[in-house]
């Protein structure tokens, strides 16, 4: 069932979506050559009950961290160790989950770590652009299809592979709400977009092949040929006037950081 907000609801969303972008942006600030990942998550646990909420990720369907933490090859759901220390050019896409007030935050930055090639500069920059464009299509009468079609059009016309199995969704009071938000699709199919949808877009784009699985642990996905993935998330609020972009604020219409201008 999709949850149509009021733009009041709308309006304590965007204020409570702010802590999961602050969250994000301080995860950015840590990101260095030999960094653990749990020191990230750490960080941004005490982050955000120290302003008041709770990590949206932890315990959800049983997952173990505040944040996920995916690295390079790792697409999504990275889980944080005290074992894993990033190095001079990886990647890693760190997804924040922050619940306030009833609201669930949730945003993801793929940040580079150091310097990085100039292929996974491009495989980034072009995710970026796949989220902008996504984002540019939830307008009310636009379709899912619209947004899907947007990301896969782009990232496959640059030559990049479109992940299938993990989607955007719906947000709002729970993390995951109705409707999934495909990275593929065709135009004037699927839902229709109405004013008070709340979404979360997120490309994941990879450098390779798109397809994809499991590791042991039950949560990591990772690309089949090893080669890197990119993930943005922002989540958007469709509204008469077009989309809104919950975490919009003076610094940029969407979150500008590290790898990320
Ligand atoms: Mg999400």
């Amino acid at each position: 069932m999709i949850h149509i907000k009021s733009p009041e609801e709308i309006e304590e969303f965007r204020r409570c979506d702010a802590l999961s972008k602050e969250a994000l942006r301080l995860a950015g600030s840590l990101v260095r050559p030999g960094v653990s990942t749990k020191e990230i998550d750490a960080a941004v646990e005490a982050f955000i009950r120290l302003h008041g909420g709770t990590p949206a990720f932890k315990g959800l369907y049983g997952f173990p961290g505040s944040i996920c933490a995916s690295v390079n090859e790792e697409i999504v759901h990275g889980i944080p160790s005290p074992m894993r220390f990033l190095n001079e050019g990886d990647v890693i896409s760190i997804d924040t989950g922050a619940t306030v007030d009833g609201w669930v935050g949730d945003n993801a930055w793929t940040f580079y770590v150091g310097e990085v090639s100039d292929e996974v500069k491009g495989l980034c920059e072009c995710t970026r652009d796949c989220l902008k464009v996504a984002i540019e299509q939830a307008k009310p009468g636009n379709h899912l299809g619209d947004i899907g079609y947007a990301v896969q059009h782009l990232a496959e016309s640059n030559g990049y592979g479109v992940v299938r199995e993990y989607v955007g969704h719906g947000v709002g009071r729970v993390m995951h709400e109705d409707p999934n938000v495909p990275n593929y699709g065709k135009r004037g199919r699927g839902v229709k977009l109405q004013v008070g949808m709340t979404i979360a877009i997120e490309p994941m784009i990879t450098l390779g092949t798109y397809k994809n699985h499991t590791l042991a642990n039950g949560w990591t996905v990772v690309t089949n040929d090893g080669l890197p993935a990119a993930h943005y998330e922002n989540s958007v609020a469709i509204t008469k006037d077009g989309p809104v972009i919950l975490t919009a604020d003076d610094q940029g219409p969407w979150c500008n950081m590290q790898g990320g201008e």
